[in-house]
């Protein structure tokens, strides 16, 4: 395994010593919040040869912070410590010299947006169209900061419409995801009168904008720490940081796709939704019941969906197959092309991962919940604010208005009347040649939907074909509605009395 070294070996060694000498200097300059991160360098390991079981073995070892990958290049950005780079050696991978490497030696964030200057841009934005927006305040961190979420719509307060979530920055150094939703709102609320099929969405539906879950994490990035993946959770007075997109509550810690380890960057947290961010996110989807969600990530350029675990089995996986190529045929890449997005499971693509928001926003509240990774190898988490943010934000439209325009388009919605709605539930099973399979799992997989609104508003998106409804009150069925579902339209079952 060790022959000649290579000339990016060369190049690899020279750099690390530069980093290195540059780390013991930090020492002396950390209250100057230069980004640097002294025990940490970022390589480029080469996992070509069977990409998912080679992240698999780099996932086993926690001292490996796997930042992202390129599945086109096969090679993974790894960010270790000095020590941790011979043992990644000895067990055979091929190591290059990452340009990711650049960004941690900067001397200050480049310009991106940071807490504060969030809940400003949401404040002035509702301020400047107040018949369009409802800001809302979902949450408080630990950290006394407020999570915050922005409705839009031409009734934002109208429950009994189809609604659609786009949520970013579950992890703090993904920069980039708070500017991609902070340029949907813009793009939105402008376009509300001008741009006939966003008007039309606003009038039918609406949105809801949570531009950043993880604001504690971000605060910390901004303060120098360029790196720091999770929130500020403390434990014997240190802030170790949990892992929010792994602190959910289903199938949270259940396959080997988080750490127990409180000092790993995929630290599940204490218990299950032990976090103030993870408990506002619920509360929300709880009350908002969406049909459908994109939860922002960087980087990799993919589009993710359920489940995080290899074993699970999504029962509507048709559905997101076909709703994800339409995202990836309208989402452009960072060298400017369509249809390069990598679609599919978690475990496909990447490695397990468990107590995710979108595992869990699909399972117990019926989202068709989406993940996306923006920005490429190149560019990781922090690429050049002048450069990139705004080229970035504009590409990322197309796949966010194909998730809107196929959520809206078609399907089937209805309106219960009923004396006990708040215990009505319903499944959908698609009907094909007489027999009945259940979209929902039915059994064991995916709970049965809720209404979408409290007052019984009935709404989900299908692909066409055969359906049958059935409704129960608690654990008695009551009624079984059969349905058609044809290409672009949404079938309107009207009232619905139980
Ligand atoms: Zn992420």
């Amino acid at each position: 395994m060790r022959g000649k070294p290579k000339s990016a070996w060369l190049q690899f060694s020279r750099t690390s010593v530069a980093l290195l000498s540059c780390a013991s200097g930090m020492l002396f300059i950390t209250t100057q919040s230069a980004l640097s991160e002294p025990n940490k360098q970022i390589v480029s390991v080469r996992i070509s040869n069977d990409p998912v079981r080679r992240m698999e073995d780099l996932k086993d070892l926690s001292q490996f912070d796997i930042l992202g990958v390129s599945l086109r290049e096969g090679l993974a950005e790894i960010a270790l410590s000095s020590s941790a780079l011979s043992q990644l050696k000895d067990m055979g991978f091929q190591i290059e010299f990452s340009p990711l490497n650049a960004q941690l030696q900067r001397e200050t964030l480049e310009p991106y947006l940071t807490p504060s200057e969030v809940l400003d841009s949401l404040s002035s934005l509702s301020q400047a169209y107040p018949a369009l927006t409802e800001l809302k305040t979902i949450g408080q961190t630990r950290r006394k900061r407020a999570i915050q979420a922005l409705v839009i719509s031409s009734e934002p307060s109208n429950q009994n419409r189809p609604t659609i979530l786009f949520n970013a920055m579950h992890h703090a150094r993904e920069v980039m995801t708070t500017e991609v939703v902070m340029h949907m709102a813009q793009v939105l609320l402008k376009g509300y009168g001008v741009d006939p099929e966003i008007t039309h969405w606003l009038d039918t539906a609406r949105i809801i904008l949570v531009p950043q879950v993880n604001p504690d994490g971000n605060q910390l990035v901004h303060e120098g720490q360029a790196m720091w993946r999770k929130n500020a959770w403390e434990s014997e007075g240190r802030t170790f940081g949990v892992d929010i997109n792994r602190n959910y509550p289903t199938l949270w810690g259940a396959c080997n796709g988080s750490s127990t380890n409180k000092s790993s960057d995929s630290f599940r947290g204490p218990e299950a939704s032990s976090e103030p961010e993870t408990k506002a996110m619920i509360a929300l989807i709880q009350s908002e019941r969406p049909v459908a969600n994109i939860s922002y990530h960087s980087f990799s350029e993919m589009i993710l969906y359920p489940y995080g675990c290899r074993k699970e089995a999504n029962p509507s996986l048709e559905l997101f197959k076909s709703i994800g190529a339409d995202m990836k045929a309208n989402v452009i890449d960072d060298s400017g092309k369509t249809n390069t997005y990598s679609l599919g499971t978690p475990p496909e693509l990447l490695y397990e991962a468990d107590g995710t928001d979108a595992d869990w926003q699909f399972r117990e509240a019926g989202v068709l919940a989406f993940a996306m990774e923006v920005n490429g190898r190149l560019q990781g988490f922090q690429p050049s604010h002048k450069r990139w943010r705004d080229i970035t934000v504009v590409r990322q439209e197309g796949a966010w208005k194909t998730l809107i325009r196929r959520t809206l388009e078609q399907g089937v919605q209805g309106q219960i009347l009923s004396r006990q709605l708040g215990e009505v539930s319903y499944r959908i099973a698609k009907v094909l040649n007489g027999e009945r399979e259940d979209f929902t799992g039915g059994d064991k997989s995916v709970k049965p939907f809720r209404t979408r609104s409290a007052d019984g508003f009935v709404f989900n998106t299908l692909l066409p074909g055969e359906y049958q409804l059935s409704f129960s009150l608690g654990d008695t069925p009551t009624k079984t509605v059969n349905f058609t579902v044809k290409q672009g339209e949404v079938t309107d079952l009207g009232d619905i009395r139980l």
